[in-house]
């Protein structure tokens, strides 16, 4: 029996894996023609000012409804996006789609407004890529660099090479900030907010989940937003679910926070109406 068992488990883990490897290239396909057939959709998250209670920002959150698999997470996509160079395409999309609602709600809603987009260490760090067509493209729409939030994490400035710096440097000579990502997941070494033109520290969910009054999460939460202030960045905390977590953020001094207390990441057209509702209220 053992014997059998011992074969059974073999011949069942390398079907397995192909099976897996097929998977994800037919999903790299899918991917392959869902960016021609629009069905890549770009949601947007509420970022709100703690102080005003009010929306300031919002992240641009990818999602694909694949024809017949359903909702497929960034989490699944993102790493095929990136294996396969689609990527490239496909944050241009994100750029592009952000950049024409940006400009809208600078207009109509907040001067200051803006979006957030999310850039993965590979597609930052991509060969030959730099962010000239992002630049040429706002100055094109006289969209101000300002207008715009690049989210990056941690791991892509603990090896920095001259590129990343370069990089960093092109963005923020065009007036883009600059967001530290999913901040206290990684190796969080301080030293790097001083090397780096950071402009804001995005608190991840998993401290935000478990914070309570006097808890070692909200001694480090403090820590950090104490520590980003004096650096002069400011903080937006992650995954806020509950008035609780948001009454104690506020408390500690966070800027911005963004969560299912708020807001789901919304399609574009139901945020655009709560962002012009909250305009037209306070006119
Ligand atoms: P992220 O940048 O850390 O984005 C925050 C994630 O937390 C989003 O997941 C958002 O929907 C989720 N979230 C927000 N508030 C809450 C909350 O209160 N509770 C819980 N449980 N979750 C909350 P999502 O949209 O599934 O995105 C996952 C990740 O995929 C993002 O993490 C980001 O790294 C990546 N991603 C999404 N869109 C893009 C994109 O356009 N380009 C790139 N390169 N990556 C993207
Ligand atoms: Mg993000
Ligand atoms: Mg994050
Ligand atoms: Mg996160």
């Amino acid at each position: 029996a053992a014997k059998g068992a011992g074969r059974n488990r073999f011949s069942y883990f390398t079907p397995a894996l192909q099976v897996a490897a097929l998977n994800r290239m037919r999903l790299t396909n899918d991917l392959r023609s869902a960016i021609k057939g629009e069905q890549l959709k770009l949601y947007f998250q509420p970022i709100v000012d703690l102080k005003t209670g009010r929306v300031r920002k919002a992240e641009a959150l990818l999602r694909w409804q694949h024809p017949q698999r359903g909702l497929v997470s960034p989490l699944e996509f993102i790493p095929l996006a990136e294996s396969s160079g689609l990527i490239v395409d496909i944050g241009q999309w994100v750029f592009n789609e952000s950049i024409r609602w940006v400009q809208r709600w600078r207009d109509v809603v907040d001067p200051d407004f803006q979006v957030s987009l999310n850039q993965s260490p590979v597609e930052f760090q991509r060969e030959g890529g730099n962010y000239d067509v992002w630049l040429r493209a706002l100055r094109q729409l006289g969209v101000p660099g300002q207008a715009i939030v690049v989210e990056i994490t941690e791991g892509l400035l603990l090896d920095a090479s001259t590129m990343v710096t370069d990089k960093l440097l092109q963005l923020r000579d065009g007036g883009i900030q600059v967001a530290l990502d999913d901040f206290g997941t990684g190796y969080s070494s301080l030293s790097y907010l001083n090397k780096f033109d950071i402009d804001y520290l995005k608190i991840d969910r998993s401290f935000v989940s478990n914070l309570a009054p006097d808890s070692s999460d909200m001694a480090l939460s403090e820590a950090i937003i104490v520590m980003a202030h004096k650096l002069g960045l400011h903080v937006i905390a992650e995954g806020v679910e509950t008035a609780q977590q948001r009454d104690l953020l506020a408390a500690a001094g966070c800027d911005y926070a963004q969560g299912y207390l708020f807001d789901r990441p919304l399609p574009v057209e139901e945020f655009d109406a709560l962002l012009t509702a909250q305009a037209g209220a306070t006119i």
